[in-house]
């Protein structure tokens, strides 16, 4: 049985919302399926991946290419990585988050070499404003994120894997998933079935209020450090 969420906000939680990057604030998928589809020339199947490695949206004959074609977008700037979109309701859920007194910080696993890492904080930038976040915290593409997690005070925290979410709950944070056609086929497993998950950023907007940072600040109460 999957858990819904009720938006009931522990309230401990700081003023700070740590938000992964790919598929929770921008659309990568779907720049990278583009830039597959048309500059490599490969008949993807379907409109998006069903799970995270890609493997059945690739023909058979790429399937052990897709790391190196992941590598190329990323890396190559002009291909697309650099200008990737938001991905529905994402800048009106930070600039919410923001109005109602949050910090912002990302932590992304799409690379720590520099020229990947700057073409994500100028996209982050153009996207959502050059204050928009606190900072962002990079890891490599496949690694945990738990270390990074654990730097911070108890936050929400919000990723479209559900592994990053677990190190996030085992980090003191309240982990939210949110869902993608590449994480859908996990909602029921048994590992990830008890934690909230919500369908994108118009399940969350309406309850940003309900947070416990807002709640203070709309009560004109004091605000944890
Ligand atoms: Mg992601």
């Amino acid at each position: 049985m999957t858990a819904k969420f009720d938006f009931q906000f522990p309230d401990h939680l700081s003023d700070l919302v740590l938000l992964d990057c790919d598929e929770v604030l921008l659309n990568w998928t779907g720049a990278f399926g583009c830039w597959v589809r048309r500059d490599l020339g490969i008949a993807l199947n379907g409109d998006e991946p069903l799970d995270f490695g890609m493997k059945l949206w690739f023909p058979e004959a790429h399937r052990e290419r897709i790391w190196d074609y992941v590598m190329t977008f990323n890396t190559d700037p002009g291909l697309g990585f650099r200008t990737l979109e938001p991905l529905p309701g994402a800048v009106e859920a930070v600039r919410a988050l923001r109005e109602s007194g949050h910090r912002i910080r990302v932590i992304t696993a799409c690379s720590t070499e520099a020229p990947i890492m700057a073409s994500r904080l100028d996209n982050l930038a153009a996207v959502f404003g050059p204050d928009a976040f606190e900072d962002v915290d990079f890891v490599r593409m496949s690694d945990s994120k738990a270390e990074k997690l654990s730097r911070h005070p108890p936050s929400v925290w919000i990723d479209d894997r559900p592994g990053h979410v677990i190190a996030g709950v085992e980090a003191g944070h309240y982990g939210i998933v949110m869902e993608q056609a590449t994480n859908r086929h996990e909602r029921t497993d048994t590992a990830y079935a008890a934690l909230p998950w919500i369908e994108g950023w118009s399940t969350f907007l309406p309850h940003i209020g309900a947070l416990p940072r807002a709640l203070r600040a709309d009560a004109g109460l004091p605000v944890p450090g």
